[in-house]
């Protein structure tokens, strides 16, 4: 059954950028140090100070706007944030209000699996600001503890708001999914979100069809405090949800109630109301006297869409095209970095086959990546090794299964295929051998033949069963193949 109202999301996600220090002042950014030790004081916000903005920064925001398919404005300046938080010390946030940097862009979001449409997600904005530090609060002690980290003050953060457009949880998981790989494969993030290197806020509400034909929209509510994917795609569905059965009991409509923020919490399953939201105008936001607006030429922008490099939507294609794998198969490569397509291409150039490369690096190198925890550069079979193994297999020199016993061999001994064959005692069967053998089983089983015969295709199994126990090294699909054609001519 269909759901009685239309699910309306919007994201921004706060995109901390990959630069060595941060947006106004020579502080590392680099995570992980002890409280307070990369501060200076311009981050701390002591009188008399003055910022400098971080063209890296810059450059990396630039960067991602023109891939998000941006409008770039020629004029943008800096804004003063106003608001009082204990990690605040300045009193306010240098943040871009009324003239930001880019404007209007798209992401296309796909599934090849089918479970959502392919479609366009419009961007309102994404702007550039400076990140404040980190309260943390120890409650465990008889007496309630917060400490103040400024580390974090000041590091550098591409905030990207999406229009409306997302309809469904699917589909935001969806576009936060195709954000963090652009991201990625344009290099100006880690997003890592455990490292709070990527941040999403997303705002929900519902547009419900009344009995009477009416269409009613219920407040809009700010979800904050979603740490993974899943976990947003899990939020949504509560708030979903939540916000249908409040309307049921409440009637309450968009505009009754100021705008909600609610945290989620991961634990538990649900969201919990937190305070009410500030207006724009709460932030009495003004340029920021001591920071030179930026300017842009059409000449530049034109410069950084020349350097974007390959994104992930025309790697995919390209796959697709060079080497014949199918929409699914690209995605899934694509989807796991530059670094695994960079090994998928070197798998293919040493063995020439595309096809077969994507199946081993899908079946067989992404599962003991996942299982050993690691990443495909601590792969213990190097792109070439792995090719030489995939040669063998497509020569018929052995099968796949026992492919898969070398591969194993390969990790855990760093030998190469020949070697491990050597080792194993494997050796290919010659053909004439073969059609031998099979002319034995096919001899001395009449109820299987019988049973092909009969159009039970499946029961040819059994002969391969008894000839991989008669020489561990034929080549199954070949035994099939002779035994099908044996006992056809019978
Ligand atoms: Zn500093």
């Amino acid at each position: 059954m269909t759901e009685p109202y239309e699910i309306i999301i919007g994201l921004e996600v706060h995109v901390q950028l990959l630069t060595r220090t941060k947006l106004f002042c020579g502080c590392s950014t680099r995570f992980g140090a002890a409280p307070n030790t990369q501060t200076c004081p311009v981050c701390v916000g002591m009188p008399g100070t003055l910022p400098v903005m971080n063209r890296r920064a810059f450059e990396l925001s630039l960067r991602t706007a023109v891939a998000l398919n941006c409008q770039i404005a020629p004029y943008t300046k800096w804004d003063r944030k106003q608001y009082f938080y204990p990690d605040l010390p300045k009193g306010y946030q240098i943040s871009q209000y009324d003239l930001p940097f880019s404007f209007d862009g798209y992401l296309e979001i796909a599934d090849p699996s089918g479970a959502i449409e392919p479609r366009r997600i419009g961007i309102i904005r994404a702007h550039l600001e400076e990140d404040a530090g980190k309260s943390m609060h120890d409650e465990r002690a008889s007496q309630a503890d917060s400490r103040i980290d400024l580390n974090r003050t000041g590091t550098p953060l591409l905030e990207i708001v999406s229009q409306p457009d997302l309809r469904s949880p699917a589909e935001t998981k969806a576009y936060l999914t195709e954000l963090k790989l652009l991201l990625t494969y344009l290099g100006v993030s880690d997003c890592n979100m455990q490292e709070g290197s990527l941040r999403v806020d997303a705002n929900i509400n519902l547009h419900i069809n009344t009995p009477d034909g009416h269409v009613v929209a219920t407040p809009i509510v700010e979800v904050k405090n979603v740490n993974s994917f899943r976990a947003v795609e899990r939020a949504m569905t509560y708030e979903a949800q939540r916000q249908f059965e409040v309307w049921q009991e409440t009637g309450q409509k968009l505009g009754d109630v100021p705008k909600q923020t609610r945290g989620w919490d991961d634990v538990a399953n649900l969201t919990r109301g937190q305070r009410h939201k500030e207006e724009s105008s709460d932030y009495r936001y003004f340029p920021d006297p001591d920071l030179v607006p930026v300017t842009v030429t059409p000449e530049e922008v034109e410069a950084v869409r020349a350097n974007l490099g390959e994104l992930p939507a025309d790697l995919r294609h390209r796959l697709e095209l060079t080497y014949g794998i199918s929409p699914y198969d690209s995605d899934v490569l694509v989807n796991q970095g530059p670094a695994l397509v960079e090994y998928y291409l070197e798998v293919v150039r040493g063995c020439g086959d595309g096809k077969l490369a994507s199946n081993w690096i899908q079946q067989d190198v992404l599962r003991s990546l996942k299982e050993r925890e690691v990443e495909i550069a601590e792969y213990g079979v190097k792109p070439a090794a792995l090719a030489d193994l995939l040669t063998k297999v497509k020569a018929g020199e052995l099968d796949t299964s026992r492919g898969r016993e070398v591969l194993a061999a390969m990790i855990s001994s760093g030998k190469s295929a020949g070697e491990v064959m050597a080792d194993l005692g494997i050796a290919s069967v010659d053909d004439s051998e073969l059609v031998a053998m099979c002319q034995e089983l096919v001899d001395a089983n009449p109820r299987i033949v019988a049973d092909v015969k009969a159009g039970k295709q499946q029961a040819a199994a059994a002969l391969i069963g008894q000839a991989k126990k008669k020489n561990p090294n034929v080549n199954a699909a070949r035994v099939r193949e002779i035994c099908l054609e044996l006992i056809a001519r019978l």
